[in-house]
């Protein structure tokens, strides 16, 4: 067992990440599933988009091929739109909703048709928004991800000049940087960012970090307003012996790394062990079996039934050869010349709901030990409490303290998305950029 990189051909990894969800073959396979749309009145797809996308409208203007219109129509609500084609858990959201269900038929291909829109839109470069004319209203966004694009397109559209500080050197956060590489390319990500910036009146400044290049002090010095969309940060600790082995990861770095450095660059083990149960944790394993690890077994404290990820991601893990197993909580790393070799596990049952309203995993006093290489750890990512601490910014173990969805403690300061809710969906943290604009308006007077 070893961890190494470059276990594939060029051609095996091309395959291996190619696009999980393709697009419609051609106009007219679009033009089939969008005529099966019943627009309902009401429509409960809509109602399960958190940014509220109308999607009877933009499919009724797909099947009069307003594709123009369609688009306009999705980012209007949400302008990573493209993205969340890509990467929304649909069958929990829009698609999971879809009356069809209820029919038990295939649901209307939502998330397929909004690609199709939107592919179009950002690939010829449509001007869909014009912006009005400069304010003289300056506002400072931290974090050029999903958040705080959505909030900087949404100032800019109103006149106001936006600077955006980002600490990497792309734009896109999360999008860009910790999903699998299957569901979204780089590439496309790029494409998105330029897509969104295009409007203009939005500046982004590269390898700028909050605490770092700049203070919160500075920019309510030299700006009118601050919303802070600063993400969260790496995995949360497991607290066991043997963490700091060699071969011990954490699932945000690992897929980071997959997405910045080249599938063959990445060195990867060849017994793969990934704990927790999340979209995360299935984008680290699959990840993983798809850059050539022979074994990978997903190990999870709970049931089947408690998996934070959807039954679809959870298939595609399966169809990847990933193994599952259940009620096993991690107790030790155990390892040789300081690398790890095998993972100790408590055996679990279930008891009465705890605080999340799941049951509670207890140990039975059973152990079992899966042999690994490499272990990676996807159980929650850790909001940045030394960061907000530091700039008095009031928050609860890190994850930032808001008023009326948006508002901090600190006036003129906003905040959203996953430093205010500890980590959601793509297309929550765009409702929440949203948000933060309306707010931004209301206190500088423009409402
Ligand atoms: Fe169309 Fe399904 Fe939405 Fe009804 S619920 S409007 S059928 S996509």
């Amino acid at each position: 067992m070893s961890i190494k990189n470059n276990r594939l051909t060029n051609e095996q990894y091309d395959e291996n990440f190619s696009d999980i969800h393709p697009p419609f073959e051609n106009k007219e396979a679009a033009l089939v599933e969008a005529n099966r749309c019943l627009f309902c009145y009401d429509a409960p797809c809509t109602k399960s988009c958190p940014t509220s996308i109308n999607v009877p409208k933009f499919i009724k203007q797909i099947t009069t091929e307003n594709i123009k219109g369609s688009a306009l129509t999705i980012f209007n609500a949400n302008i990573f739109g493209g993205g969340c084609s890509r990467v929304c858990p649909v069958e929990k959201l829009c698609e999971g909703s879809c009356v069809y269900n209820l029919l038990h038929e295939a649901p209307i291909p939502i998330a397929k048709l909004q690609r199709y829109s939107t592919e179009k839109a950002i690939q010829d470069k449509w001007k869909l928004f014009e912006r009005k004319p400069s304010n003289g209203k300056r506002v400072a966004v931290v974090g050029a991800g999903p958040a705080g694009l959505s909030c900087a397109h949404v100032l800019s559209r109103e006149g106001i000049d936006v600077t955006v500080f980002e600490k990497e050197s792309k734009g896109g956060g999360l999008m860009t940087y910790g999903i699998a590489a299957y569901k979204v390319t780089p590439a496309f990500c790029q494409d998105e960012v330029d897509f969104i910036t295009s409007l203009g009146g939005i500046e982004i400044k590269y390898d700028h970090e909050l605490g770092k290049q700049f203070s919160l002090q500075d920019l309510q010095r030299d700006f009118d307003a601050v919303y802070l969309g600063i993400g969260v940060g790496l995995a949360n600790k497991l607290s066991i012996p043997g963490e700091e082995l060699q071969g011990v990861e954490d699932a945000i770095r690992f897929i980071y790394d997959i997405r910045t450095r080249g599938y063959g660059n990445v060195p990867v083990g060849d017994k793969v062990i990934v704990i927790g149960m999340g979209m995360t944790a299935i984008d680290a394993a699959t990840q993983a079996k798809r850059l050539g690890a022979s074994e990978v077994t997903m190990v999870y404290r709970r049931s089947e039934a408690e998996k934070n990820c959807t039954q679809v991601e959870l298939d595609i893990a399966k169809l990847d050869g990933c193994k599952m197993v259940w009620l096993a909580a991690p107790k030790e790393v155990l390892g040789e010349e300081g690398k790890a070799k095998a993972l100790v596990c408590d055996i679990m049952k279930l008891g009465a709901p705890d605080y999340s309203g799941k049951p509670s995993p207890i140990p039975t006093g059973e152990t079992i030990t899966i042999e690994a290489d490499m272990i990676i750890k996807a159980t929650g990512q850790r909001p940045f409490e030394d960061l907000v601490g530091q700039n008095q910014i009031e928050h609860n173990r890190g994850k930032i303290i808001v008023r009326d969805k948006v508002s901090t403690t600190i006036k003129g300061v906003f905040a959203g998305g996953d430093c205010v809710n500890g980590g959601k969906e793509v297309v929550d943290a765009v409702q929440a950029g949203k948000e933060g604009a309306e707010a931004i308006f209301s206190y500088l007077g423009l409402q």
